[in-house]
């Protein structure tokens, strides 16, 4: 078995990233050298047994430790409040098992599928949606572990994008890594490789060359980031997003609505600007928070992610705007929840509203 996180030392900038590893937090124990109260510590010792802890030294460094609700903070310490229940919530909130047809694979539309090489992670998110599977599947990447998903793959010559998820794929060894990427792509049919990360903001060292190598062939990549506030882009992250588009990759970015954290319009305006004319990282969703369990304090509702993006339309340009989108459970798939502009239609006369507030009709002229 490889061990995630762990790989042979190489070169020295190629190993930097270990150290990261080593002087972050590890395990629930190291919350005992942060500067919580006695009172927090012990808070969050009992939420962290829902939930594994983990924070690499270069996320931890971002953290301001006079502010109780700094927004870096909220994303990795654990809090009391994840230890309410709130009826609705959900385990499994999109459906991931219900479409699971067999293990470390979920294949909810006909062109893709999601891949779980692992179920662990260089950073540990409170608010991960999938957090019921790192805590019960919780096991890292093996070559035999991926075979009746990659057999599955190459049965279905329908799939063209395998999405790797988990876990963090980013966290394995640059072998494994290759390794994945080189068994994929022997299958024909597969046309594009999908990576979702939250690496290159948690531990930006991770990206060396060393990795961006073993991702290349004959696929075209896609890197999904995870940023989330404007505070995450250092120059650090920087470099890692320079290294990725050097080496060719798309990068696009998801981030998840959190309340305390980026729900106001000034936040994700500097967020998705800043992606894109700092990172060149295209924002591409922004998720209403999901029906994750002990995760009420961070959702907002649907009406005010609504009214922020149509803040944001107005003040960003098209190509600094994510689309807002609901992750619906039982396996419904990504929704758009931006509101609607068009007021009324009569035949082929729309009435629409324009981002100036007015109402303009709009006759459709077809041949
Ligand atoms: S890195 Fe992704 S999968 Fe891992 S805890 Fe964070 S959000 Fe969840």
């Amino acid at each position: 078995m490889t061990s995630d996180l762990k790989q042979p030392a190489t070169a020295c900038a190629d190993t930097a990233w270990q150290d990261d590893v080593r002087a972050g937090v590890r395990h629930v124990r190291d919350l005992e050298r942060l500067p919580l109260s006695p009172a927090e510590r012990a808070a969050a010792q009992a939420a962290a047994a829902s939930h594994k802890v983990r924070v690499p030294k270069p996320y931890l460094d971002l953290v301001d430790w006079n502010d109780p609700n700094d927004p870096i903070r909220a994303q990795v310490i654990p809090s009391p409040d994840e230890l309410i229940a709130t009826e609705g919530e959900l385990g499994d909130p999109i459906g991931d098992h219900q479409f699971s047809p067999v293990p470390r694979l979920t294949h909810r539309h006909a062109d893709r599928v999601l891949l779980f090489p692992t179920y662990q992670c260089a950073v540990y998110c409170r608010f991960c949606f999938r957090k019921e599977s790192l805590t019960s599947i919780g096991r890292g990447y093996t070559r035999e572990a991926l075979e009746p998903a990659l057999a599955y793959i190459a049965g279905h010559e329908e799939i063209r994008e395998v999405i790797l998820t988990g876990g963090d794929p980013l966290s394995l060894p640059d072998k494994a890594l290759e390794e994945i990427r080189a068994r994929i792509e022997a299958i024909a049919h597969v046309r594009l490789l999908r990576i979702h990360t939250r690496v290159p903001v948690a531990l930006p060292s991770r990206i060396t060359a060393g990795l961006v190598a073993a991702l290349q062939g004959r696929l075209l990549v896609t890197v999904v980031t995870h940023f989330n506030h404007p505070r995450e882009i250092t120059p650090d992250t920087e470099e890692a997003c320079r290294t990725m588009r050097q080496a060719g990759f798309v990068l696009l970015n998801q981030s998840v609505l959190l309340k305390g954290v980026n729900d106001r319009v000034e936040v994700l305006e500097e967020l998705c600007r800043e992606l894109m004319y700092r990172l060149g990282v295209k924002p591409y969703y922004l998720h209403h928070g999901d029906l994750a369990p002990g995760m009420a304090h961070r959702r907002t509702t649907i009406a005010e992610g609504q009214a922020l993006v149509a803040e944001l339309r107005a003040r960003l340009s098209g190509i600094c705007n994510p689309t807002y989108v609901i992750d619906l459970p039982d396996g419904g798939g990504k929704v758009p929840l931006a509101a609607s502009h068009i007021e009324s239609r009569e035949g082929g006369t729309w009435r629409i509203r324009g981002q100036d507030g007015k109402v303009r009709e709009y006759r459709e002229v077809v041949g």
